[in-house]
């Protein structure tokens, strides 16, 4: 026998017992986000490396160590998506989108990191995300916190959202200072890693997860007592909407993001029951990106989640979240009927597309076909053969409990279901 191919560590396989959770996940997501007015995108898994060096700067966990990075036979530079964001921005300044008005959209799709791989993280994961391009208010900050909240609570999922300004751009940059200035004057008590930022990038310091460093942070400084009066008055704002909308929030002034390119508010909502993989959706405002990809100065904000990690919490549950599509069993002995069951499921399911109906396909007797029925979750058995045809009925008998065997005259089969399901 020849060696057998396995999947990419930290590449998994949906198997189709566990896709149902994932059916499930992206209709309600879908749904919530379209009632809210968002539109669909898609952009490729693929883009220059430079979209995403770029958009999420150089000096970043993902940029420096995660990404999926190669050069194809022209010799460009081309890398595996690791995050939504570039993207879009890329699409929306490629066909002048956010010229024609403001632009509420969301992506659902995979992305891939190279981190180690462990529960709730993985190399290639799912997010859905979602972006608004051309609005400069809290209001929409809030907005799509609220999404957020709404679809917790509707997965029954108990997250907690911490909030935090980064500030705009130039109170950013004093801030860097003043931080450089408090981590330079306190080197000796810095990591490695955390020395090399103190070049690089200061802030992401603020982001370490090295215990030791735990005091030198919590007395370093905070980004949210530097804020100028317009960020000052931003933060306060969306503060103001989440109480007007009853959503509690901490403000964590630790809170930095692993990309570059946030300014004003960012948040994240986190789990407990998840382990140091708690994250489940991040976002923020990112109103200098899109001139800095090369478009128009346009002010956005945005959101991710990681599908991976909310599946997680709600696979225990989400069957109560949700009612099964109704299963027929349609079992057929000798041609005519197997002829008579396929034009059958084809009218019912023409007035019932949100049934199931499986069409037994082994040909076997009746004792074999109803095994089967039984054996696949099916609600109800329609059964027909040479006697059922003779009369023009159709044996109709529930799997599950929910009564007993009936004929049913073939005319009315259409009624019956519509009735019952
Ligand atoms: P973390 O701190 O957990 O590494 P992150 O800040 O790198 O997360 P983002 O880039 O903000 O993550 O992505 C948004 C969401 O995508 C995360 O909150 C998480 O739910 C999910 N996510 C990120 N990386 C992974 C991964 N490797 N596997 C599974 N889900 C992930
Ligand atoms: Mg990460």
């Amino acid at each position: 026998m020849s060696k057998k191919i396995q999947a990419i560590r930290g590449m998994n396989d949906l198997l189709p017992a566990d896709s149902q959770i994932w059916s499930f996940l992206d209709s309600t997501i879908n749904n919530l986000l379209l009632s809210y007015g968002y539109k669909y995108c898609r952009t490729p898994n693929v883009e220059s490396t430079e979209t995403f060096s770029r958009a999420i700067g150089e000096v970043t966990d993902i940029v420096e160590k995660e990404m999926y990075t190669w050069k194809d036979n022209n010799g460009d530079s081309l890398t595996l998506r690791p995050e939504g964001t570039a993207g879009v921005v890329r699409m929306m300044i490629e066909h002048n989108l956010p010229r024609e008005g403001i632009q509420k959209v969301f992506y659902s799709g995979p992305m891939f990191r190279h981190e180690r791989p462990q529960k709730g993280r993985y190399r290639q994961f799912h997010q859905v995300g979602a972006e608004v391009f051309g609005a400069l208010d809290a209001k929409i900050d809030a907005e799509l916190i609220s999404i957020t909240d709404i679809l917790w609570k509707s997965l029954k999922i108990n997250a907690q959202l911490e909030i935090n300004s980064l500030g705009s751009t130039a109170s950013r940059a004093l801030y860097r200072e003043t931080l450089t200035r408090y981590f330079n004057d306190n080197k000796d008590r810095l990591d490695e890693d955390s020395s090399r930022r103190l070049k690089t990038n200061p802030l992401r310091i603020l982001d370490s997860k090295n215990k030791d460093l735990e005091a030198l942070i919590s007395e370093a400084p905070k980004m949210i007592d530097h804020l100028d009066k317009e960020s000052n008055k931003h933060f306060e704002a969306l503060k103001n909407y989440l109480e007007h909308l009853d959503i509690p929030y901490t403000v964590n002034t630790k809170l930095v993001r692993g990309l570059d390119y946030y300014n004003q508010t960012v948040f994240e909502w986190v789990s407990d029951e998840l382990g140091s993989q708690g994250t489940i959706c991040g976002g923020g405002r990112y109103d200098g990106l899109v001139e800095k990809m090369g478009g128009n100065p346009t002010p956005a904000i945005g959101f991710a989640m990681g599908l991976e990690r909310i599946a997680l919490l709600i696979q225990d549950k989400y069957k109560e979240l949700f009612s099964d599509r109704p299963h027929l069993y349609f079992l057929s002995m000798g041609e005519s009927a197997h002829c008579e069951s396929m034009k059958l499921s084809r009218q019912i399911l023409e007035v019932m597309p949100h049934i199931t109906i499986t069409n037994d396909i082994t040909m076997g007797n009746l004792k074999s076909q109803m095994k089967k029925a039984n054996k696949s979750g099916a609600d109800y058995a329609m059964i027909l053969g040479d006697e059922e045809l003779a009369k023009n009925v159709l044996s109709f008998k529930p799997l599950k409990g929910q009564g007993v065997q009936q004929s049913i005259e073939l005319e009315g089969i259409i009624q019956h279901l519509q009735e019952i399901l």
